[in-house]
């Protein structure tokens, strides 16, 4: 017997306008997107960002690894597979030499307040080779971390990675866990059953690591209502401190691994959101705290905290409670972030580890922000993060006005001469809110996800 707890029409808090969702947006983890930068500034820019710090700014440590033991068929990410040892060692090589040379601009100078490693997959390296990346930074910078987060793929977890995460003082692990029902799991290219995810929590709980992220995704292959809510009862079970549900972005003309998902098999537009729905009232039903549109946190966990508190903000991996100003990424594909500008590495991992062995920073995009990038990316994260926006200027609001119009016919939102508020329904056209205000947008996008 199913057990929906919540009817769709009762789930309909969230009023559907397909109208509204047919336009694809980006997901605004920065702004300007990625697709925005180019290549007319690089290392000279990163230069100049690094020597601008003052001492003992607090920075954040992004540290990407592109790399997996098994590429996924949803994948979006910048990653290969593993493949030869000799790459990942020379790739690790050029890693470490990128911290040296980030050491010896800013390193005594600076304070590391957070540590992420990223991917691709973190454990697609040793734990060894984990433990030596983390004491480079400890040795050259001044590192005193409030979080030392990590990103793991629980196929390739063991009790080994469990011990030398604790040993490095890592405090948060983020899996990708996407849904537990077998036949999605086939359709999608990546098996983990529900046994071998709530080993790898038994596992980092037992080697005092509690703060756990489980990544979940709706809309995949096959899916149905019931797939979600089975998923999501796992899910709650195992008590993890943060969920994401994400909407599968089916972009194969742009991921060519996705050609092998068929698109068939995909969920309509109208599925799609009474899962986003679904989703997000059985997770605060749960007793997990709503955080931007995507995200759930536990009472206890600090993202909860800076929900209640309004001082969540928007980074490259989506809603978080770090209030760094500036984010350093280093590896090939990473983004830096400066109040002033926005830098990416170089994507190839070849062309990166070139770089690197030339002593250079080897960023090779970014975007210089402009005043009105600025005032755009500010308003634009408060309306993804608080679902609200003050002090808009004059200029951006007479812009934005008509932009807005259909949102306000629909009483989704309230617009006050410098102002913007977006009542709760609107939540799931957050995205499309926010993309009213950027300037780089001309109404199409075939790069982008549908909004749900
Ligand atoms: S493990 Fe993660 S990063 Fe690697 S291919 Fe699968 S989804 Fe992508």
């Amino acid at each position: 017997m199913r057990r929906f707890q919540f009817s769709v029409i009762k789930v309909g808090m969230w009023p559907y306008h397909p109208e509204l969702l047919a336009r694809p947006v980006p997901r605004y983890t920065s702004y300007p997107t990625a697709a925005d930068f180019h290549d007319g500034v690089g290392g000279a820019e990163m230069e100049e960002a690094l020597a601008q710090l003052s001492a003992g700014t607090a920075i954040s440590l992004y540290i990407h690894i592109p790399y997996c033991e098994q590429i996924c068929w949803y994948c979006g990410c910048n990653t290969g597979a593993t493949g030869r040892k000799q790459r990942l060692d020379s790739y690790l090589q050029a890693l470490e030499m990128e911290i040296a040379h980030l050491a010896s601009r800013i390193g005594g100078r600076v304070r590391v307040n957070r540590l992420a490693f990223g991917g691709g997959s973190p454990n697609a390296i040793t734990p060894i080779a984990f433990a030596r990346l983390c004491d480079r930074i400890l040795t050259l910078f001044r590192a005193d971390y409030e979080e030392l987060s990590v990103e793991i793929d629980p196929r390739i977890f063991t009790l080994d990675w469990a011990a030398t995460l604790a040993a490095c003082g890592v405090t948060r692990v983020s899996m990708g866990v996407q849904s537990f029902a077998e036949h999605i799991q086939k359709a999608i290219g990546r098996i983990q059953p529900l046994a071998l995810v709530a080993k790898c929590v038994e596992w980092l709980r037992a080697a005092g690591i509690d703060a756990i992220n489980f990544d979940l995704i709706y809309g995949l292959p096959k899916q149905s209502l019931a797939d979600l809510e089975d998923t999501l009862a796992e899910t709650v079970a195992l008590k993890p401190s943060r969920i994401a549900l994400f909407g599968y972005a089916h972009l194969p003309h742009l991921l060519p691994r996705q050609r092998r998902i068929d698109g068939s098999n995909l969920p309509g537009g109208y599925e799609r959101f009474e899962m986003a729905a679904f989703g997000y009232e059985y997770l605060t039903s749960a007793k997990y705290v709503p955080v931007g549109f995507d995200h759930f946190a536990l009472p206890g966990d600090p993202l909860a905290a800076a929900a209640h508190g309004d001082s969540v903000r928007r980074n490259f991996q989506g809603f978080t409670d770090d209030n760094s100003d500036v984010l350093i990424g280093l590896g090939a594909s990473a983004i830096s972030r400066f109040p002033d500008r926005i830098l990416q590495n170089e994507k190839n991992s070849g062309r990166y580890r070139q770089l690197v062995s030339q002593c250079r920073l080897p960023a090779t995009r970014g975007i210089i922000l402009s005043c009105d990038d600025r005032d755009r990316g500010r308003i634009i994260a408060d309306l993804l993060c608080r679902g609200e926006a003050q002090n808009i200027p004059e200029q951006i609001m007479k812009e934005i006005r008509y932009g807005l119009s259909a949102f306000a016919e629909l009483g989704l939102i309230s617009l006050g001469s410098s102002d913007l508020k977006a009542r709760e329904e609107a939540l799931p056209y957050s995205r499309l809110i926010a993309s009213v205000f950027d300037s780089f947008r001309n109404g199409s996008g075939t790069s982008w996800s549908p909004a749900i």
